[in-house]
Order: structure tokens, then sequence, then C-alpha cells
């Protein structure tokens, strides 16, 4: 039987998997990135953990997937220079991954990678069209459209983080306006939450936490019972409806999985999420498109940076 490893390459720690083609977890190495040793030492870092998994499957492993914080380069194997990733400039990952252990390796962004994770074995399983968006500090997205993960010509397809919401809104770092990341993400909410609280002194447990502010704290303070917390919620609900009747409208997926931190808000943010998809998105999808949650946690990059390995290797 053929294995195959998913590394899942974060800000703060590697994580590696052997997985087998029914997407069994098989073995499992989580360690820091270490990017205070420099790229070489958080290279080692992540040989040394490909390596841990590797060694637990004799030699049946027949290619290595990694999913990585963007911007990369797929097509070329390239890490370009990711925010959170600074120790990393421009390094050719795939051809060093390659040579170190001899089998073929893939590379995409830890968005794309999460997604084809969800469609294979999580919230998306048996569905063809599938779209998976990531709540956090940013808004990341990933497609899988028939099946296969949709990269775009240069790899940059699918960021739904960068809709536009609003043409004359803040400036967004991507050079745009209004994007619905600045709106909906973990950050967003906590930006729109202080404004407000600024603009209109409502009467609301929140001030107690002002400074350090989380999208947590909002959604726990909603649920009990905070009617301006409530708001924000069912604000940035419907905000990120808006986004998303774009994307649903141009790719017609079935299923969308919403993923990260906020996610866990539950129904103050699925509700209104749903009801203005339902109001505006084009009939004939409104009613079909479903909004769920996406169900493998930390697992979804690791079991998507797998699946690419074993649909690329073929
Ligand atoms: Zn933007």
């Amino acid at each position: 039987m053929s294995l195959y490893v998913g590394v899942d390459l974060g800000g703060t720690n590697i994580v590696s998997g052997l997985v087998d083609e029914e997407g069994r977890i098989l073995a499992r190495d989580k360690r820091p990135t270490r990017q205070d040793l420099g790229l070489d030492g958080s290279l080692g870092q992540m040989k040394e953990s490909i390596r841990t998994v590797v060694g637990q499957a004799g030699d049946s492993v027949r290619a290595i997937g990694i999913g990585s914080p963007g911007p990369i380069d797929p097509f070329e194997g390239v890490v370009l220079e990711p925010e959170n990733l600074p120790a990393w400039r421009n390094v050719p990952l795939v051809r060093i991954v390659e040579e170190e252990f001899g089998v073929p390796a893939f590379l995409d962004n830890d968005a794309n990678v999460a997604a084809l994770g969800e469609q294979w074995q999580g919230a998306g399983k048996g569905v063809k069209f599938f779209m998976c968006v990531t709540l956090g500090t940013g808004i990341g997205g990933g497609a899988v459209l028939d099946g296969k993960l949709l990269q775009g010509f240069n790899g940059n397809a699918a960021e739904i983080g960068h809709i536009t919401i609003d043409y004359d809104g803040p400036p967004c770092p991507c050079g745009n306006r209004g994007c619905l990341e600045l709106y909906a993400s973990a950050t967003g909410i906590v930006r729109r939450t202080k404004e407000r609280m600024e603009r209109e002194r409502p009467e609301t447990s929140l001030w107690e936490k002002f400074e350090n502010l989380t999208a947590k704290d909002i959604s726990q303070a909603a649920h009990e019972g905070d009617e301006f917390a409530r708001r924000m919620y069912e604000e940035t609900g419907f905000l990120l409806g808006v986004g998303l009747v774009s994307a649903i409208n141009l790719y017609n997926v079935e299923v969308i999985a919403l993923g990260g931190g906020m996610a866990h808000a539950g129904e103050i943010l699925f509700e209104p999420v749903r009801r203005t998809v339902r109001e505006r998105a084009l009939p004939g999808v409104r009613d079909k498109v479903r909004i769920v949650p996406s169900q493998l946690g930390d697992d979804a990059g690791l079991l998507g940076a797998a699946r690419m390995a074993m649909q690329q290797a073929e």
C-alpha cells in the first residue's frame, strides 16, 4: 500500500503526518518551527519532522505534500515571502525536500491545502464542488471544483478574503479597498467592534476587555446575552454572507465550510451568513448551497497536503 506524507508548515509549529490512501493518519510529528534558528535551522526542523514519520513507513512513502503560508509559487515549488515566516525567503522547498527524501514533493498554500483536506475527509466529503473559508487574522479560501483543487494559472486562485464588499472602504494591505477580510476576519470583527464602541459608547460587558479584545471575547459575551456583542456577530455574519454570495455565484459550489477560531461562535455567526446567502445569491443556487462548520480542525492541513501529494503523484 502506498503512503503519503502531509506537512503543515506554520509560523509557530511544523506538523507532519503519515497518511494512507483512505485518509488514516498512521503517524504524526509536531515540533516548533524555530525561525529563531534562521532558515537552515528551521529547515532542519522540517526535515527532522518528515524523517520521523517517514521512519514509520519503511519504503512505502510515494510522495510528500506541503502546505505553507502564502505567498508561494506552487508550480516552481518555492516559498516566496510569507508574512509569518520571516526566516523563509524565496526557498525552493520542493527541490530541497525531494533531494533529501528521494520522492516527489508538492507545495501549495495552507488555505488551499486545508480545503482539499476538508473535501477529502471532512465537511466536504463526497462533495465535488466545495469551498473552504478560514476565518483568522485574515480570511483564507480554497476551492475544490469537480474534485480538483483550483490553483489558477500561477497559483493565486480562490482568494476569497479579497473579494471587494465596499469599493470605497478602508485600504487593504493587498492594495485594494474594502476587502472582505477587513470586516469578517477575527481581526476585522475586533477592529469594527472597538470602533463602534468608541463611537456609540454602548452598554456592553466588552468594556472590561477593551484593550486586549478578541473575537472569542465578543462571541462569549454574545452567548452570555450581551446584546451589543450579539449585534456585532450578526453584522459580521451579514458581511461574510455578502462576500460569499460572490463566490457562490462564481463557482456554484454545493457546500461551503467555515473554519478557524471564529467559526466556533456557532449559530450567532452561521445564521446571518445563511440568511444573507438565501436573500442575495442567484436563484437556482441560493437554496441549494449549504454553509457548514469545517470538521478537521488542525488536521485539515496535513490531510490536505497528503491528498495533494497523492493526486499529483499519480
Ligand atoms: Zn485585500
